[in-house]
């Protein structure tokens, strides 16, 4: 094994892991040390809820580094720097990627914290997914917990926590009646053959907007209208797994007491079944594979709005969405395109091949075993460590409240330690609902039959699970056409689309 002169630097901040700059400072004194200079530098920041303005929050420094690395034509293969193997690892399927291009390409890794890990060899390869798994663990022995913590609650038929749901007060139980009369009303109407984009719109005419603000899409409309917790069902692991704690909001006009009044058991019960009936129902109508949509010229495409522009500008790239239209060059004659949004109209890309083949990926990655994963919201490692800080300082106001009781404390001092809790917890909410995007694979991520869910799955779901899974980025094409290309045939680049997994 020959040490490389020239290395690239990985660095990935998470929490309770040392900063970035302490990263870099180390591991290039490391490199230093051992005779060689870091060439280039690949940073992933865990902070999605905080991107900068015009910053992209996700972590795609990673798949870059790896493109990197292919792509690079050096005699000598580059070497990969990271303070720690865990930096390296978000995950065992991460290792194997890079152990698989490291091996080819001769690319040898080195960290501070292990050493240096020859991946050509069987021992290197070993070690290295080994410590992988090590560093795994840690994150998935939180999970457990957490997961046999949230299986009790689901026994109860509490609410697992999470971003406030549509309709829902901040428990997740009481409802907020503004929405809540919203989500009948909404049911009501797409049940007598109002679209649900006609709903999204009367939505936000009234002024309605999504729990952390953002504007209620049509797609979004239709995935809230479709929750079961509507209908005082739970889920969990994206099945109805029961009735949860709370009531319907679905048929609240027509069984709700009134104010003063308790809710007698008769009445919940028939509550109830009024409720699961109206939301079969949704069910039924708005996933018919059958039913007929009227969707507008923009939304007939599965990537229009979606896709981004990946042409460089300014030492990033445009990112601007891209728009369908009809080809006008030799490359795409008069097919239909994806063409960056802007004036410039700097990419351009058959929309039939380039939605063929990302389809194709996002089947495949469906079918995956660790697909299921997916649900969960629990790819991010940062996910399960937030819940635990956030279970923490809910107890830390709990204790605040009984010391209160007990005369232990002033109500002046209550409040301001309450005050100081809430941000942190409101903080932490919302960084939490940043790692999960989650109703949109119900019932595709790990089925076995997913390719075939995906044929039966309207646009709007397509649409969906494409937001909730996949950054696709249009690169500018190489120059020329493919081997083998027959003259009037269309052709595709695959090399020059960018595609990068959320999460
Ligand atoms: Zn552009």
């Amino acid at each position: 094994m020959l040490q490389p002169r020239e290395y690239v630097l990985y660095l990935r901040k998470s929490k309770g892991r040392a900063g970035i700059a302490r990263q870099r400072r180390e591991t290039t004194k490391h490199i230093e040390d051992i005779g060689g200079r870091i060439v280039t530098e690949f940073i992933d920041e865990d902070t999605t809820a905080y991107a900068k303005p015009g910053q992209h929050a996700q972590r795609d420094d990673y798949a870059r580094m790896l493109a990197f690395l292919r792509a690079d034509q050096r005699r000598a293969p580059l070497g990969v720097a990271a303070w720690h193997t865990d930096r390296l690892n978000r995950s065992t399927a991460d290792a194997d990627e890079l152990i698989a291009l490291a091996a080819a390409g001769g690319h040898i890794v080195e960290t501070k914290g292990a050493g240096t890990y020859d991946l050509s060899t069987a021992t290197g390869r070993k070690r290295f997914r080994q410590d992988a798994v090590d560093a795994a663990y840690e994150v998935d022995h939180m999970t457990e917990r957490i997961e046999s913590a949230k299986l009790e609650a689901v026994a109860e038929g509490a609410w697992l926590g999470g971003r406030r749901p549509f309709g829902f007060k901040k428990d997740g139980e009481r409802h907020k009646r503004t929405e809540a009369a919203a989500v009948d009303a909404g049911t009501n109407a797409v049940l007598a053959g109002v679209s649900v984009n006609q709903v999204a719109r009367e939505w936000r005419a009234a002024g309605l907007t999504g729990t952390s603000g953002g504007e209620l899409s049509e797609v979004v409309v239709r995935r809230i209208l479709l929750r079961p917790r509507n209908a005082g069902l739970m889920v969990h692991r994206g099945k109805v797994v029961g009735r949860a704690r709370w009531l319907p909001v679905l048929c609240a006009a027509e069984y709700r007491p009134p104010k003063g009044t308790p809710l007698d058991a008769e009445t919940e019960e028939a509550w109830r079944t009024a409720a699961e009936e109206k939301h079969r129902a949704l069910v039924a109508l708005l996933t018919d594979p059958a039913r007929t949509t009227t969707p507008g010229p923009e939304r007939r495409w599965f990537g229009s709005g979606q896709y981004r522009c990946g042409y460089p500008l300014d030492g990033g790239e445009c990112q601007r969405p891209v728009r369908i239209g009809t080809g006008s060059g030799a490359t795409t004659g008069t097919r239909p395109v994806y063409r960056c949004s802007g004036e410039d109209r700097h990419v351009v890309r058959d929309a039939v091949l380039l939605d063929a083949h990302v389809q194709e990926r996002i089947v495949a990655r469906l079918q995956r075993p660790d697909a299921a994963d997916l649900l969960h919201g629990d790819r991010s490692d940062e996910a399960p460590k937030l819940r635990i800080e956030l279970a923490a300082l809910n107890g830390r106001l709990n204790e605040l409240e009984e010391a209160f009781t007990d005369g232990d404390l002033s109500r002046e001092a209550l409040k301001r330690g309450k005050e100081k809790l809430r941000t942190q917890v409101e903080e932490l909410e919302e960084r939490l609902a940043a790692c999960v995007s989650v109703s949109a694979l119900e019932g595709l991520a790990g089925e076995p039959d997913a390719a075939g869910r995906w044929e039966e799955l309207d646009l709007h779901r397509q649409r969906a699970v494409l937001a909730a899974l996949l950054k696709v980025t249009i690169l500018p094409a190489p120059k020329g056409r493919p081997k083998g290309h027959r003259p009037g045939g269309r052709y595709f680049h695959p090399e020059a689309v960018r595609l990068e997994w959320l999460g």
